[in-house]
């Protein structure tokens, strides 16, 4: 996807501190972060949500990156959570697989 900001960042067209990369998926700061963690995970091929995944192989690898990830950034004492808005009602704004990794406060429930 040539006009896909996520698509350039996993390409490396836009230069990115990259928290995680691998073949599959790359994991990077969030913009406008929500909390003092807040990085976003995504399958390096593009999926304009969840919805157009059909292999199961692309949850298990965003799924098993952000777990280790989260291992990585030293969360699971405090806690974290995972979040992957889908659709307009989801609050999705960018039409790119991606799941937020959120960390390092209380977080409310539910959300809003
Ligand atoms: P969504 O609202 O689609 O679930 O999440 C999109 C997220 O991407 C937002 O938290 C937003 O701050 C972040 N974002 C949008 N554009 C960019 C960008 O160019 N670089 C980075 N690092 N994050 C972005
Ligand atoms: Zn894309």
């Amino acid at each position: 996807m040539d006009d896909c900001i996520f698509c350039k960042i996993a390409h490396g067209d836009i230069p990115t501190d990259f928290v995680y990369s691998d073949e599959h998926v790359a994991a990077f700061r969030d913009l406008n972060p929500q909390a003092p963690v807040h990085v976003l995970v995504i399958p390096k091929e593009h999926y304009a949500s969840g919805v157009a995944v059909e292999d199961a192989s692309v949850w298990a690898n965003l799924m098993s990156s952000a777990v280790k990830i989260a291992r990585e950034l030293g969360l699971e004492k405090d806690g974290y959570r995972m979040v992957i808005n889908t659709g307009e009602q989801g609050g999705q704004t960018v039409p790119h697989l991606h799941l937020h990794l959120l960390a390092g406060r209380n977080l409310g429930w539910p959300p809003g």
